[in-house]
């Protein structure tokens, strides 16, 4: 393969939502990943429930595997999507895909090893919360941001509801997202199209007939100012979290949209003019340390993420006065030229230069799916980012500094 032959191909499957492949000839080890287009967010029963169907779906998989084959696997649930992954050599192929899908048969495991697994999450929950300190803090911004929208819905849940999970929803639940057409899937390696494809046409996809229910709808709630002072004495430092989320007034195509924001990314958290890194840190020493990030919501949300640490001497709310006075000044002015000329050909150049051009385009590739949008190209991701003018930049970071809900904590 030629280093700039397609890597992304859609291979044809009636039975899935989509399928692709993504050539890699330095990956021996074949992937397949199958993203069920349904997560946390799409769960009416109690929170974290979607994750509990993960675990259950996953024991679908487990049975009938010959003890000698080690593969690599892992499954995964968020807000978004659940996910399965099983990884081999090429010639595994066909018995890997046809275990993946057997998350489409009927939950089948034995009760009692079902109901047990809810002691395997719980073990999971003290894992990853036990020690989290942040874990009120993380709650009640999410709540405040969110409102009565499902985005505010906890992955992990509370431990009384996982010890008490009635399998009787998680079954019903699987019935209405376990779904081939409600599923995308992803091969990943050192394989061509035309392989991949024969695989996939000899590997049987259960049917599943469950009408898909109908979507429900949510809306984030009316504009918000929510600030709040938060005691927590086992943090080892002042940290100022901010988070916005601001409706766009029309509708951007995701890549489009996604290649700005990567873009404006690059400007705000750099040292260059128009950049948060000389007036926050090198210029008035007012944070010692800041991440901002931006991402979108299909179809026409934006969301920002800034969290800091003031520096010597400075107040939060000092830190908090120039975060904001400095976004709205270079909303006002406008993004340098110089800087966004700088930015956009680095960032460029350094897609172009690539060792290993396939794992972005992979990457990328599951930021798409699990915002149920169809994967670019490495040619069309470039294309986006060409695309970009300084106008565009300017209206994002306009919007990113007008009405929104806006939930602010001082953490001392
Ligand atoms: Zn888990």
């Amino acid at each position: 393969m030629s280093a700039h032959a397609q890597q992304l191909s859609r291979l044809q499957s009636v039975d899935l939502n989509a399928a692709y492949l993504i050539q890699d000839p330095d990956q021996k080890i074949i992937s397949a990943t199958l993203v069920i287009l349904s997560g946390e967010m799409d769960n009416p029963y109690a929170q974290g429930l979607a994750h509990y169907l993960e675990h259950l779906a996953w024991l679908n998989t487990l049975d009938k595997v010959s003890p000698d084959y080690d593969r690599e696997s892992n499954a995964w649930a968020n807000k978004f999507v659940t996910g399965y992954w099983l990884a081999g050599p090429i010639e595994k192929l066909p018995v890997n895909l046809m275990q993946l899908f057997k998350v489409f048969d009927p939950l089948h495991g034995d009760p009692a090893f079902m109901a047990d697994e809810r002691k395997i999450i719980l073990r999971e929950y003290d894992f990853r919360m036990g020690e989290n300190i942040w874990k009120d803090v993380d709650t009640d911004i999410r709540t405040a941001l969110f409102g009565d929208h499902p985005l505010a819905r906890s992955v992990i849940g509370t431990p009384q509801d996982i010890a008490e999970f009635p399998l009787s929803d998680a079954r019903a639940l699987h019935r209405q997202t376990h779904r081939p057409l409600n599923a995308v899937l992803l091969i990943y390696g050192d394989i061509s199209p035309d392989q991949a494809q024969s695989i996939l046409d000899t590997v049987k996809i259960p049917q599943n007939t469950t009408a898909k229910p109908a979507p429900r709808q949510f809306s984030f709630g009316s504009d918000l100012r929510d600030v709040k002072h938060v005691d927590l004495p086992l943090s080892p430092t002042q940290t100022l979290i901010y988070h916005k989320l601001v409706a766009l007034p029309d509708t951007v195509p995701f890549d489009a949209l996604r290649a700005r924001l990567k873009l404006l990314y690059r400007v705000l958290d750099s040292t260059y003019e128009s950049g948060l890194g000389g007036p926050l840190r090198f210029d008035d020493f007012i944070a010692r340390h800041f991440e901002i990030s931006l991402g979108s919501l299909v179809p026409k949300h934006l969301f920002m993420t800034f969290k800091a640490n003031p520096d010597e001497g400075i107040s939060l709310q000092t830190l908090l006065d120039s975060f904001e006075t400095n976004m709205a000044q270079i909303a006002k002015n406008g993004i340098s030229a110089e800087t966004f000329a700088t930015v956009k050909s680095l960032y460029i150049a350094n897609l172009r230069e690539q060792q290993r051009p396939a794992r972005g385009v992979k990457a990328l590739a599951m930021e798409s799916i699990a915002s149920r949008e169809i994967p670019q190209t490495r040619e069309q991701r470039l294309q986006s980012l060409r695309n970009v003018s300084l106008a565009d930049l300017d209206a994002l970071l306009k919007h990113l500094t007008g009405n929104g809900r806006t939930v602010i904590r001082l953490i001392n």
